[in-house]
This record gives C-alpha cells, sequence and structure tokens, in this order.
C-alpha cells in the first residue's frame, strides 16, 4: 500500500536520505530503527510532504505523494504524529481530539465513534477531558497525540519517537497501545513506527528496516532484526 522508490529527500539543498526504498503492506506495522541523525524522521516527513523529496517516488494506494502538498497528504488519509507531541495547549483536550476528527467532520455519527473509540485506548484522557493540554504530563500528552492521530479515521498512521522523553513504564505502557491501535483500529491499514528504543519498536512491529547515514542498511522480520548481530550490538544493547 506504501511503496517508497529509490527517494532521496533532505532540506533545503541538505541531502539526508540517499536512494531510500521501502515499502508497507495491507495490514503491517513496520519499525524504522538507526542512531541520531540516520534520517528516520526525514522519511516520515519525506511522506507526510513536510520534508523536500528531491528524486524518487513515494505511492500510497496508487497515488504519488511527492509534490503534494501536507494537507492533501493527511485528506489521503495520513496520520503523522510528531516526536514532540504537539498538542494545541490552549485547547481542551476534547477540543484537540475535535481538531484531529476534522478529515471526517462531515460525518458526525464517525467522529462520535472514532472519538469514544480513541479514548478507550487511553481511558485516562477521560478524567481530563475539559482540562486544557499544556496542563497534561509529556506521558498524557503524547497519549493525546497519538488519541489525536487515530480520531480522523487514517488508513496509515506515522508515529515519530512515542517513546521519546517518557519514563520506561511510560514508553511500555504507550506501546501496548500502539500495538492494539495497530492491529485492532478499523481505519488503519498500516502503521509506521520510528523509534531509538528499538527494541520496543520491532517487539510492537512485525517488520523493520535499519537506517545508517540516510540509506536503508538491514531489512527484515522483527524476530529476524531481534537476532542479527549487527542490530543486537548497534542498537539493542543498553
Ligand atoms: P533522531 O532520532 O535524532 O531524530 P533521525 O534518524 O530521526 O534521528 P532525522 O531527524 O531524520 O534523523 O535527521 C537526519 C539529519 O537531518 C540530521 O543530521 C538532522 O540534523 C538533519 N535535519 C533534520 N531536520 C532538519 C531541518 N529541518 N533542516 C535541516 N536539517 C535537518
Amino acid at each position: 500500500m506504501l511503496t517508497i522508490e529509490s527517494l532521496d529527500a533532505g532540506y533545503g539543498k541538505l541531502q539526508i536520505l540517499r536512494g531510500l526504498s521501502l515499502e508497507v503492506s495491507e495490514l503491517e506495522t513496520v519499525a524504522l530503527i538507526g542512531a541520531n541523525g540516520a534520517g528516520k524522521t526525514t522519511v516520515l516527513k519525506a511522506i507526510m510532504g513536510l520534508a523536500q523529496v528531491m528524486g524518487g517516488r513515494i505511492t500510497f494506494y496508487g497515488t504519488v505523494l511527492n509534490g503534494r502538498p501536507w494537507y492533501r497528504i493527511a485528506q489521503l488519509g495520513v496520520a503523522f504524529v510528531p516526536q514532540k507531541s504537539e498538542v494545541f495547549a490552549p485547547l481542551t483536550v476534547m477540543e484537540n481530539l475535535e481538531v484531529g476528527a476534522y478529515r471526517i467532520r462531515r460525518n458526525k455519527t464517525e467522529v462520535r465513534q472514532r472519538l469514544e473509540m480513541a479514548l478507550d485506548y487511553f481511558p485516562h484522557l477521560k478524567r481530563k477531558l475539559s482540562q486544557s493540554a499544556g496542563y497534561l504530563s509529556g506521558g498524557e500528552q503524547k497519549m493525546l497525540s497519538i488519541a489525536r492521530g487515530i480520531v480522523g479515521s487514517p488508513r496509515m498512521l506515522l508515529l515519530d519517537e512515542p517513546s521519546l522523553g517518557l519514563a520506561p513504564s511510560v514508553a511500555d505502557d504507550i506501546f501496548d497501545k500502539i500495538g492494539r491501535i495497530a492491529r485492532g483500529h478499523p481505519s488503519l491499514k498500516a502503521t509506521i513506527i520510528v523509534e531509538q528504543n528499538a527494541f520496543l519498536a520491532l517487539e510492537t512491529a512485525e517488520r523493520g528496516y535499519v537506517l545508517e547515514g540516510g540509506e536503508v542498511v538491514l531489512a527484515g522480520s522483527s524476530a529476524d532484526l531481534i537476532g542479527n548481530p549487527h542490530v543486537k550490538k548497534a542498537y539493542l544493547t543498553a
């Protein structure tokens, strides 16, 4: 459903990704792992129209994404949850969720169902619906940004560093929810997780790609990558 072929991408004249190719099939969860600066976030930004594509092609359900503005890509059903959970601080938790439902705003029944579903994944937020999002803890803001991402019935969910800045127990909890969402959310056909914590990401995903210097250096099933000596040494040891 998503195909990236020979992608060159970056920012202005700075090229970060070099001839990068990857594929995500329907109903798959895929992890992108690699060191700081390897280009993982840039892959998500290129898909979302937020980084500059200099060459190659990104296709989503047969539609070429590169060259389209981010809001058109969002309309096609791609949701991006950025690394720094960007909640709208002055808005309440409920208002933040309603912003996420913009894509499906005309179908009030679907909006109601999706809001309920998002809150079922994150029941903790139910008690905070009328609170300003800016007062939530880091973990709660992460929950809200993921919930807001799925409220609009996306077909593909792009998650950038969901564990960043969270205590290990909170990160485990968030990844447990991500696994449930990726496997069970009715609109979702695929999820891509970019993560520094390679073990958490590979435990949740079926397949993974290892990025180094803007290129894919290794790809395989999560089980194969977890057992791979290079991955173990570079990314799985504390
Ligand atoms: P991290 O886990 O640290 O975010 P990453 O693998 O996700 O790493 P990217 O965020 O894709 O890496 O960054 C790849 C390179 O692109 C880095 O050298 C970074 O400094 C550079 N970069 C990222 N965003 C921009 C930008 N907006 N303008 C210029 N360079 C950027």
